[in-house]
């Protein structure tokens, strides 16, 4: 399968063990990216495999985020919605129903935030758009 092969070289590239949970819910963040929160990413694997256990998605969700392949998205909401994060890119959300939707990557030049960071080190630097998506316009 070609998805899980890609998936492979991930693990391979931040050196995580890949472990068929790990691999489960990298796998679940790519194929449905609506940014979902860990409850519901839970639901959808325990549907599948009721020896899933809310547990190991947790600690799955926490070892890839420790080592980037996933990442929380930042948005309102009590929950922590995650994201894939095999592909740079920024994230739009809407003012009504809250959806966080991705946008297609563009440079933000160091220029525009450089003397504003001052000493810091910045790893990267992502934008936020909010406004009123299409379907509630
Ligand atoms: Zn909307
Ligand atoms: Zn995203």
């Amino acid at each position: 399968m070609r998805g899980a092969i890609q998936l492979d070289e991930h693990f391979d590239r931040v050196g995580l063990r890949k472990t068929p949970q790990r691999l489960d819910v990298l796998e679940h963040l790519v194929r449905r990216p609506i940014h979902a929160t860990a409850d519901e990413i839970f639901a959808a694997l325990n549907r599948r495999d009721p020896r899933v256990s809310r547990a190991t998605v947790y600690n799955c969700l926490r070892d890839l985020a420790r080592t980037g392949l996933v990442r929380e998205v930042p948005g309102e909401g009590k929950a922590a919605r995650y994201d894939a994060n095999l592909h740079r890119h920024h994230h739009f959300i809407c003012d009504v129903c809250g959806n966080v939707e991705d946008i297609e990557w563009f440079d933000v030049p160091a220029s525009s935030w450089q003397t504003a960071a001052g000493k810091r080190r910045i790893r990267e630097s992502e934008v936020v758009l909010r406004g009123v998506c299409s379907r509630c316009a």
